[in-house]
């Protein structure tokens, strides 16, 4: 019990990190120097001000010298991260796993995150998660050779399995971007429309390094998996924005994140289900 409240304060205080991360990586910005400020007047925040998910309710969610707002994504983050962190801890233990999918889902908060203010990402985001995830594999890989494990199916290595997902979470993507693109030019050439900035594209370029990100984590069937369920996931914002009437521009990656999460907690239940219909 007590380990699990501890995982969680460490769930908080990861995601105030998280927090800087979103709020400086696209800016370029150290994420370590200088300390925690208020974007408004920038004065330094105060150690009792920044505890994670407690501070915000305490200042009521205003800065203490400037009274500027302050974004409820802050403790959102923090809190997300803090039960992420419980259930990670809970499903896995203390083990190499463990470290490896809470870095997953600290990537996911992040780029989420990223996208929604600016609806584009750094690229070497993704490039790092994968090299992290590749790290991560090679370490199992190297254990799974010492005890003898997989002496007789070389194929079965985590290296080959996070490397083969890799090209497919890319190559697959890649090939629906390529079409799509096709797809959307013929139709806006046919109708002669010019399309709005941005819009002659059918997923953008960081959608598809994600795609490798989550074949290196997940796996090739996560991959078409989460390609999948994602639109659904959009579909069902655009109907409660519609309903709520507010504007459903929102960028794709946050639903990729969400398709991914599902599959990482539910995955092997999906696949059995699909598995039974068809
Ligand atoms: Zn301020």
């Amino acid at each position: 019990m007590l380990e699990k409240i501890f995982a969680f304060i460490l769930g908080g205080c990861v995601g105030s990190f998280l927090n800087v991360c979103i709020y400086r990586l696209p800016k370029d910005m150290s994420i370590i120097k200088p300390r925690s400020f208020c974007p408004h007047c920038k004065k330094p925040i105060r150690w009792y001000d920044n505890i994670p998910i407690v501070g915000y309710f305490l200042l009521r969610g205003k800065c203490r010298f400037c009274s500027a707002k302050i974004s409820l994504r802050y403790p959102f983050v923090e809190l997300l991260t803090a039960i992420i962190f419980l259930i990670l801890y809970s499903h896995f233990g203390i083990c190499w796993n463990l470290a490896k999918y809470l870095f997953f889902f600290c990537f996911l908060i992040v780029v989420s995150s990223i996208d929604i203010d600016y609806h584009a990402i750094p690229a070497y985001l993704c490039f790092l998660a994968i090299a992290v995830g590749l790290l991560f594999d090679i370490r199992a890989t190297i254990h799974c050779l010492k005890i003898g494990a997989v002496r007789f199916d070389p194929k079965l290595l985590p290296i080959f399995k996070a490397l083969r997902g890799l090209l497919f979470g890319l190559g697959f993507t890649y090939l629906f971007k390529l079409f799509g693109d096709i797809f959307i030019n013929l139709y806006l050439a046919f109708r002669k429309k010019e399309s709005i900035e941005g819009e002659k594209e059918s997923l953008g370029l960081g959608d598809v390094d994600f795609m490798g990100v989550v074949g290196v984590f997940l796996g090739i069937k996560s991959v078409i998996f989460v390609f999948f369920l994602a639109p659904f996931f959009a579909l069902l914002y655009s109907v409660v924005a519609m309903i709520f009437k507010k504007s459903h521009l929102i960028p794709y990656l946050p639903y990729l994140s969400l398709a991914a999460a599902t599959m990482f907690f539910w995955g092997n239940h999906i696949i059995k289900f699909i598995g039974i219909i068809f």
